[in-house]
């Protein structure tokens, strides 16, 4: 699974600079994103990595239909397909 372990490489070090910026004050990342934005990002980056470790990782939360390879390039931390987007599960 080649997109998966890239895709877990991407997310994880993507955790560690959320991790990172959410222990500074005043970076310039929190400058142009609110920490609840931050805080938004790091748990959904979290809950990615548990979906991959979990095997369920590319799979539609909402319809349980596999997500098209280049949404999930795009947003590797996304559990919707577009189709799903914006739907209350
Ligand atoms: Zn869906």
């Amino acid at each position: 699974m080649f997109l998966q372990e890239h895709a877990r490489r991407e997310l994880a070090s993507r955790l560690e600079r959320l991790k990172v910026a959410e222990r500074k004050d005043a970076t310039a990342m929190e400058a142009s994103k609110s920490r609840a934005n931050l805080r938004a990002e790091l748990a959904r980056v979290e809950a990615a990595l548990h979906r991959i470790d979990e095997g369920v990782w590319g799979t539609c939360g909402h319809c349980g239909r596999p997500i098209p390879q280049q949404r999930l390039m795009e947003r590797p931390e996304t559990d919707r397909c577009v189709d799903c987007l914006g739907l209350d599960s």
